[in-house]
């Protein structure tokens, strides 16, 4: 499941073998509620297996388990599903034994308005998930799960009463959408930004800013990240060992006199080290008798003056996996640099950009 497009295909997948397997069963399914890949099915407990059969049957890839009521009791995504005596079904909010518990430390360094989003949020979650037998339930998990990171008692009971008296407006009033949205409200366009938080300044600095724009909206963050702080557990690829890339080799000298500003500019699909290691085989294979035609700039170079690259301070300007954007690439490193390349390696660049890009 870890590609964005993975619960699309798996909705798409589910809903194929939905109706395969309801075409097969020609059953009546009081309850079929779906969510990705989990089906909750209501269905006779005699018939548990031969519906399992039927829908591991349309596709020998996909094999499905299940899980059946314990207790009148089955948990399904973040609730507990619930049938009483009388066949009446209730709610009551889930989570994982496994589950830390563990959230935003109440004396951590955030803002205050993102500690009481995490308190209203997991009021919200447990509220909205739990039918309303159990919302007593609800409130003691909550001061007990709130408690456990450091929130302090009468904050946890202001926001739980609080959540509880706009539930109460909301069923008297249900809220009114205000579709008359003003020209001027759309010139007005809100502007977000971004500011690392200091518990000493950040708030009176953005309320200096706000007094100045009606129009910002500022949202703290945290100025030490787990991200700043651990290093990447990939390795970085080594620069030698990339591919498709436009390298560039400045150029050695004669090996007395190392002072030679040109570079050369070129562009190859193999790995760095491996196009580095063919020029220097071309100048060690090049014999002066021969023909120069059909060798390389680096080549020309050491025929003309001695010259040889050096292989050991390849540098990477571009990567592009594209040939032709590459050869592309490869023409403009060379127009704007000092390099030994032929005239020709520019020829695909238009000459309306090359007078542009002399400048
Ligand atoms: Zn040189």
């Amino acid at each position: 499941m870890g590609l964005p497009l993975s619960p699309v295909l798996a909705d798409i997948v589910m809903e194929h073998i939905l109706d395969e397997a309801m075409t097969i069963l020609n059953l009546q399914v009081d309850v079929c509620l779906k969510y990705v890949d989990d089906l909750f099915l209501m269905v006779p407990k005699q018939s548990v297996d031969y519906i399992l059969s039927v829908f591991n049957s349309i596709n020998i890839n996909i094999q499905f388990t299940h899980v059946v009521e314990q207790n009148n009791e089955l948990a399904f995504l973040d609730t507990t599903v619930i049938r009483d005596a009388v066949g009446a079904i209730s709610f009551l909010w889930f989570s994982k034994p496994t589950c830390s518990n563990r959230l935003l430390n109440y004396r951590s360094n955030h803002p205050m308005n993102q500690k009481l989003n995490v308190v209203d949020n997991l009021i919200k979650r447990m509220y909205g998930l739990s039918s309303t037998k159990f919302h007593y339930q609800c409130s003691r998990n909550i001061k007990k799960i709130l408690m456990m990171n450091d929130y302090p008692l009468d904050l946890i009971e202001n926001r739980i009463k609080k959540h509880i008296n706009s539930r109460e407006n909301q069923q008297v009033s249900p809220p009114q959408v205000d579709t008359n949205v003003s020209s001027s409200d759309v010139q007005n366009e809100i502007m977000y930004r971004g500011l690392h938080f200091h518990s000493s300044c950040s708030q009176n600095i953005g309320k200096i800013l706000c007094e100045d724009s009606e129009n910002l909206r500022l949202g703290f963050k945290p100025t030490y990240t787990n991200r700043a702080i651990f290093s990447k557990l990939k390795q970085k690829t080594l620069e030698e060992d990339l591919y498709n890339v436009v390298y560039n080799i400045p150029c050695f000298g004669d090996g007395i006199n190392a002072q030679c500003e040109l570079s050369y500019v070129g562009s190859t699909g193999h790995k760095v080290k491996i196009r580095g290691g063919q020029h220097v085989d071309d100048i060690k294979k090049f014999n002066r008798d021969n023909d120069l035609e059909g060798t390389t700039a680096v080549v020309h170079h050491f025929h003309d003056v001695v010259h040889v690259p050096d292989t050991d301070n390849i540098s990477v300007l571009a990567i592009e996996h594209n040939k032709t954007k590459r050869k592309i690439l490869e023409s403009l490193y060379i127009m704007t640099n000092d390099t030994m390349n032929f005239r020709r390696d520019t020829e695909n660049i238009n000459s309306v950009y090359k007078s542009l890009l002399r400048k």
